[in-house]
């Protein structure tokens, strides 16, 4: 049974000797035509791995260094708060070394809570409106770059967290959606979509040093690895246990916003509250419960028939569900205010971590937001509640009067 066990970390520790081997080959294939690398990182597992090894094989002259080396945090103000409380201390760490670690975060009237909540956008969801991984992640990110290009010479090698494993490097296929096969949201974006950006295109060169490595490699060098000192000492044991510690290995864990409307399980937060020091964070299940409330059309509007677009032709949606009612809001982000009071609460009783969901400016724009009766663009609020009922109309104009009048029903 011994030899077997002995055999088995043998054997894990030379796949990992290997799969560190090609990074090394990759990055040093790649990076020695780039003076300055930078590095887009979200926190999550993948992207963390990613900086922490790259760190270390600089540090050990294993690949030369880069003239400069910006990290580029992308901060949602989604994260699950372990994940975003490693960040923080990885980010110290980065800094005792002396890199430059740049937050990146969208613009306040662009953010998550703020965009639903006060402009009334609905929710993202996979069928219809995919609006958040543009406008939290990558559209901050590239505003990031390219001020960063502009003050450099020469073009920027982006390294970034994409992990898809050998099967998919032989299908030569880079997953974009972030609910699959627990790939990073957002990774793939700054992987393909970045270096085609305006003003970035022809600046900007992406590498995956990690694109060949399987999960258990991910896992073994955030548990097992990085943390010691000759791996240069880091706080990546955290993000790991967030994970669901040593049964993280089994888990293809995907990462993301908490309560991410678009994943099918709030997998990630059920796994932190089995942990006993993460119980009290508990009310943020009530997230994803809100969102999928939000896209209900009793708190919703809803075009009337036919949309004359602004170049005159016609909306391919008549009847289109839209934005939230001010009421809906409100209501949002009452929930959202006292999932965030109980959380601190229980937080400041236990001695633990406060969240920061919802911040006093944050609340203060919703709030004005609301006040100013703001719409999302092509709506301007006369539009009936999405329960109201309609003769329906096609595409085409034609119209199919109701059956039944309202007070028949
Ligand atoms: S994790 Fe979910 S909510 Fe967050 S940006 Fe990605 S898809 Fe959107």
């Amino acid at each position: 049974m011994n030899q077997i066990d002995i055999f088995g970390a043998g054997a894990r520790r030379m796949q990992m000797t290997e799969s560190i081997e090609l990074t090394i080959q990759s990055l040093l294939a790649y990076g020695a035509d780039h003076d300055h690398w930078g590095v887009a990182w979200s926190g999550g597992k993948d992207s963390s791995a990613t900086l922490t090894l790259l760190i270390y094989l600089i540090d050990t002259g294993k690949i030369p260094r880069p003239k400069t080396l910006t990290v580029f945090y992308a901060d949602t103000r989604q994260e699950l708060l372990p994940l975003a409380a490693s960040a923080r201390q990885i980010m110290d760490e980065l800094e005792e070394r002396g890199i430059k670690v740049e937050v990146v975060m969208a613009p306040l009237d662009d953010r998550f809570m703020v965009y639903i909540l006060g402009r009334g956008v609905p929710p993202p969801n996979n069928n219809t409106l995919r609006w958040c991984t543009g406008q939290i992640k990558i559209e901050p990110m590239e505003e990031a770059l390219r001020r960063h290009v502009e003050s450099l010479e020469g073009q920027v090698l982006m390294i970034t967290g994409v992990r898809q494993g050998e099967s998919a490097i032989r299908d030569r296929r880079i997953e974009m959606s972030c609910g699959k096969d627990g790939a990073e949201c957002g990774q793939g974006w700054y992987q393909q979509v970045l270096p085609n950006a305006k003003g970035l295109r022809g600046r900007l060169a992406t590498l995956a040093p990690l694109l060949h490595w399987r999960v258990c490699h991910v896992w073994e060098w955030l548990k097992h690895w990085a943390p010691t000192a000759e791996f240069g000492d880091w706080s990546t044991a955290a993000i790991a246990d967030a994970y669901g510690g040593d049964e993280a290995e089994e888990i293809n864990a995907r990462t993301g916003c908490v309560g991410c409307p678009l994943a099918q399980e709030d997998s990630a937060l059920d796994t932190v509250l089995k942990n006993p020091h993460w119980a009290y964070l508990a009310p943020m299940k009530g997230i994803k419960v809100l969102w999928r409330e939000l896209r209900e059309p009793q708190h919703r509007l809803r075009k009337a028939g036919i949309e004359r677009l602004k170049d005159g032709s016609i909306g391919k949606n008549p009847q289109r569900m839209g934005p939230l009612t001010f009421e809906a809001r409100l209501m949002g982000l009452e929930r959202i205010l006292a999932i965030q009071a109980e959380v601190n609460a229980a937080a400041t009783a236990l001695g633990r971590p406060l969240v920061d969901m919802v911040n006093a400016e944050e609340e203060a724009r919703i709030r004005e937001l609301i006040a100013l009766e703001t719409w999302p663009r092509g709506w301007d609020g006369d539009e009936p509640i999405a329960t109201t009922i309609m003769d329906t109309v096609y595409q085409n104009g034609a119209v199919q009067p109701r059956l039944f009048s309202e007070a028949e029903l």
